[in-house]
């Protein structure tokens, strides 16, 4: 099969000839249709993230046709259409899966990172971990659901019943939970990097009651932010943008270093915490509204071999919604 190989840290990926993984145990083998392109792959190629399996295939964002099956293997039929997400594999021992909290695992494996990914015509995984994915989406439109939609859905679920919410970053994950957020009856107002004028008027035109730049001090004080984009320098400024009470949710897997802030930024019982991973019980209940609610994702696709492009134009502030590799587009 053809695959994007990481080899190491900050090279870029190399299109390789390598066999088609066998299915162990309660694997699938799965035919890649396509597979999202999430911020933490640049980590993951920068150096950010210890100890990456290499050499590696990225992609935790997967969409894929079960064409066979381990020998353990008996949740779905050959042919089915389902989603690999970031979390590939936990222990089910520890004292964090034995009290609900599978995200944080102590010997938790992740998609695309411990095991082989979707940047490749095929990949195995764990059918325990896979979602049968709703009819209703296109293997392109679904891809971004897997990661930013799921990681995200967790992060919206943080923020309690906060009304007013603040997005700083309004990329792959944003664009998703608005049209979640505002389903529950919330108001948006999107942060978005200095002068990102297409990012602004993608939030505005999914409903944001307002748009600007993170720089801009807010028109109103928030009841909670999610911080989406991987800057430490938006936490004491999301502090300041939240109300008495209020929570600030750090979405991401990496952040740069966050500066140093007086406490009366965070003094009034204001709440700063982060999101880790996803259960699997987070995965389900994100698809449940996912099927009733068709999420409508804005998807930049590339073919496998311009994986390099697709990274670089993430990392540059080139993609307004997702960048998503397709393989097969029905
Ligand atoms: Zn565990
Ligand atoms: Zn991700």
């Amino acid at each position: 099969m053809r695959a994007m190989v990481l080899e190491s840290p900050q090279t870029p990926l190399r299109l390789l000839e390598i066999p088609i993984p066998e299915p162990q145990e309660e694997q699938v083998l799965l035919q890649v249709q396509a597979c999202g392109v999430c911020r933490t792959d640049l980590h993951i190629i920068d150096g950010e993230l210890p100890s990456p399996r290499l050499p590696l295939i990225m992609g935790h964002q997967i969409v894929g046709k079960v064409i066979r099956q381990g020998p353990n293997a008996k949740r779905f039929q050959i042919g089915q259409r389902v989603g690999v997400p970031w979390l590939g594999q936990t222990c089910g021992q520890c004292r964090f899966c034995a009290s609900h909290r599978e995200n944080l695992c102590e010997n938790a494996l992740f998609t695309g990172y411990q095991l082989n990914g979707g940047f490749a015509e095929y990949c195995t995984a764990n059918e325990n971990y896979c979602y049968l994915l709703p009819d209703l989406y296109s293997n392109l439109q679904v891809a971004p659901l897997l990661c930013g939609g799921l990681i995200g859905f967790r992060a919206l679920r943080m923020t309690g019943n906060a009304q007013r919410l603040g997005f700083y970053g309004f990329g792959s994950s944003a664009h998703i939970l608005i049209q979640i957020a505002k389903q529950q009856g919330k108001e948006v107002y999107a942060f978005t990097r200095p002068k990102d004028l297409p990012a602004q008027s993608l939030a505005k035109k999914l409903g944001a009651v307002w748009a600007g730049s993170s720089e801009e001090p807010p028109p109103v004080l928030m009841d909670a932010a999610i911080i989406f984009a991987p800057v430490g320098q938006l936490v004491p400024q999301a502090l300041r943008a939240v109300d008495k009470g209020g929570a600030v949710v750090c979405a991401g897997i990496h952040m740069s270093d966050i500066p140093s802030f007086p406490y009366e930024l965070i003094y009034g019982e204001r709440l700063l915490r982060s999101v880790a991973n996803l259960t699997r019980e987070d995965g389900e209940q994100f698809f449940e509204v996912a099927s009733r609610h068709l999420v409508d994702t804005q998807v930049t696709a590339y073919p496998l071999e311009e994986a390099n492009r697709a990274l670089s134009d993430l990392r540059d502030g080139r993609i307004t919604g997702s960048a998503v590799i397709v393989l097969s587009e029905s």
